[in-house]
């Protein structure tokens, strides 16, 4: 520690240095002594961190002032050794603020390396379907809108003929880390290289086309293979259709989300489909041949004689094919009685004609709870 070279004599510059000098002798410096270029070279290694210490320190108003009024301890805690190196200068402002990096730095830590690779985003689109088209499946198109790699810099942000330089303040990491001692003991903190913005890269040249940023934001007609059998909310995900990934991620999804409108006459029921046919009185005593809807057409389908308002019949294999897998839902016919009216005097005098001549082996329901009636009321 004690043969710690002076900041101002590591980067070659007056005591009283501008910001701007300081900046240009860091710069110049870095790529002199920068790893990449000194291979094997443990000399410059040494000279490149000492650079950046320096730098560290005077490139920071509040710290280059702390360096000048009290040298190495004003900067560095662990300078000198003992507890007392840093003044004692230790307030709860700096406790929030270690506390703050230590429990931001759960989980979180990926998320603030702004230079690895992240997914790109996943959109959300929206198809509205008819139920014959979500019955069988069809082909839809949809529009998104989504970030896609500039197709003049290929997403590398840097003009034609130039590339992107490692950032030589942070060497590509895009962050920094400074040890602070606290009274709790040493905390690590890293922070986004203030040279790169934490990207670990610095474009010198932006391409001229995106201004840099490497991505351009596109209106995008997508086709949509809808599957037989899909039903209302259920969704589709069209992979690495979304928005292109950050520092070489993968694409982001667009992700479908289906609606059916109803159908006149038929209702769903996951893969079964349930219509509901009204028939008259007569049909119902006699029996009748239905012309009976289904998604394939129409069926003939006998309903039989003395038939109950509320029956529900089944059709096998009527029905919507499975999504998932083989094979297809049944219909159910639900047949209701349509009772009569605006009836002529005629047809009033028929069906009273009907009525005398009934018997209780014609409605049995109506005997039947009579006798119930008669039971209950009449005991003794
Ligand atoms: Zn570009
Ligand atoms: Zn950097």
């Amino acid at each position: 520690m004690a043969d710690k070279r002076d900041y101002y004599e590591v980067l070659g510059v007056e005591k009283g240095a501008s910001d701007d000098e300081i900046k240009k002798a860091h710069r110049r410096l870095a790529k002199k002594y920068h790893p990449d270029l000194n291979k094997d070279n443990p000399e410059a290694a040494e000279k490149f961190k000492e650079l950046n210490e320096a730098y560290e320190v005077l490139s920071d108003k509040e710290k280059r002032a702390k360096y000048d009024q009290f040298g190495f301890a004003g900067v560095d805690p662990n300078y000198g050794g003992g507890a007392g190196g840093f003044g004692g200068g230790f307030d709860m402002g700096d406790l929030g603020d270690i506390f703050g990096s230590m429990f931001g730095g759960f989980g979180g830590s990926s998320r603030s390396r702004r230079n690895a690779p992240q997914r790109g985003e996943t959109l959300q689109q929206h198809v509205v379907l008819s139920f014959e088209e979500a019955a069988f499946g069809c082909e839809k198109e949809i529009s998104v809108t989504r970030y896609e790699n500039c197709e003049s810099c290929g997403g590398t942000g840097a003009a034609a003929g130039s590339s992107p330089e490692t950032c030589s303040y942070c060497r590509g990491s895009g962050q920094v880390t400074q040890t602070q001692r606290t009274p709790l003991g040493m905390f690590q903190t890293s922070a986004p290289c203030p040279q790169c913005q934490g990207t670990g890269k610095i474009i010198r040249n932006p391409c001229k086309k995106c201004g840099g940023v490497g991505k351009q934001r596109r209106n995008r007609t997508l086709k949509v293979n809808i599957p037989a059998g899909i039903d209302d909310g259920q969704s589709i995900r069209l992979s690495g259709q979304g928005g292109a990934g950050v520092n070489g991620g993968p694409s982001g999804d667009v992700i479908v989300t289906v609606s059916i409108r109803p159908h006149p006459i038929f209702t769903r029921d996951g893969s079964d489909v349930i219509c509901e046919i009204p028939i008259s009185f007569t049909q119902a005593a006699l029996g009748d041949t239905l012309q009976v809807p289904t998604i394939d057409g129409k069926i003939e389908y006998n309903i039989p004689e003395g038939t109950q308002t509320g029956t529900v019949f089944r059709m096998r294999g009527k029905g919507i094919q499975n999504v998932n897998g083989r094979g297809r839902g049944d219909q159910y016919v639900r047949v209701n009685i349509e009772v009569p009216k605006n009836l002529t005097h005629k047809q009033k005098e028929l069906l009273r004609e009907f009525e005398n001549s009934t018997t209780d082996e014609n409605q049995v329901q109506r005997k039947g709870f009579w006798d119930k009636v008669k039971q209950a009321f009449n005991k003794e």
